[in-house]
């Protein structure tokens, strides 16, 4: 019986319900309640918990805004075995989610990054995490209307939010120095705090194209670069691997 004191009550304390042992062993005793009744509970307030959880997730997946769903499982490490797949899997255990580290992830088009990416988004909403995904032309564009409607301050905050903020494509567009540095704000802002992942087809030192300042770059990549994973693809891209 005492086992299931013990189970009932964690689970009750996770739904925030605050009571301990001994008051629900004195309830069980005043209702009589034997295996049966505490099984019964123990069982429904587990299904309590995981639809509680479900809905928390379907919740945090919409917010999250990914375009569309990407497993690690269904990636083929074999096909680009440029990828430390043990790395990855490490990574996938969110340990640098916990301690604000960043991830980039570059190479060629199609070689994986946003399904990366995207995978590693989806471990984090499994685990209840929130995430939020943006191209990088869409965030400089965000960041410019907020400080032109003057409400740089708020939209910043929102970017401190995610758990893990996931930055696709920087490179597809080029951005003005207004823009970037915009982006230097955000990334100083989540600096050892919280977790970026960055895919980009450009290699750092391309970068000042993409900003338009080698001055930025700098303290962007510095700031960026320093508690950071980098996992260079080298393979060819995933979609043309039919055709010869
Ligand atoms: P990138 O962002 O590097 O341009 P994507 O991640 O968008 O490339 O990959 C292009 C397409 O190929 C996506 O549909 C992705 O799911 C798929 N893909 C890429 N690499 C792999 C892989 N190694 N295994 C399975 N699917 C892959
Ligand atoms: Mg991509």
């Amino acid at each position: 019986m005492t086992d299931f004191f013990t189970r009932i009550t964690k689970r009750l304390n996770e739904l925030g319900v605050n009571i301990d042992e001994r008051e629900l062993a004195h309830m069980a005793k005043q209702c009589g309640a034997g295996r049966d009744a505490l099984q019964l509970t123990e069982d429904l307030l587990t299904v309590i918990a995981t639809r509680k959880m479900e809905r928390k997730i379907a919740t945090l997946r919409k917010f999250s805004r990914i375009p569309v769903s990407k497993r690690l499982e269904d990636f083929d490490f074999a096909f680009q075995p440029s990828i430390d797949k043990q790395y990855v899997a490490r990574l996938a255990t969110l340990g640098f989610v916990h301690e604000g580290e960043n991830i980039l992830l570059a190479g060629d088009p199609g070689c994986g990054k946003t399904h990366l990416a995207i995978a590693l988004a989806e471990e984090c909403l499994d685990h209840g995490m929130r995430v939020y995904y943006i191209t990088m032309g869409d965030l400089a564009m965000k960041l410019l209307q907020a400080k032109a409607d003057d409400k740089l301050a708020r939209v910043l905050s929102n970017l401190m939010r995610p758990d893990l903020l996931v930055i696709d494509e920087l490179g597809y567009d080029r951005m003005g120095v207004d823009a970037a540095e915009l982006v230097f704000k955000l990334i100083s802002a989540r600096y050892e705090r919280k977790s970026i992942i960055i895919t980009t087809n450009y290699q750092i030192s391309q970068w000042p194209e993409v900003f338009g300042s080698a001055a930025l770059t700098q303290v962007i990549a510095d700031k960026f670069i320093h508690h950071a994973h980098v996992i260079n693809i080298t393979g060819k891209s995933y979609r043309l691997r039919n055709v010869k």
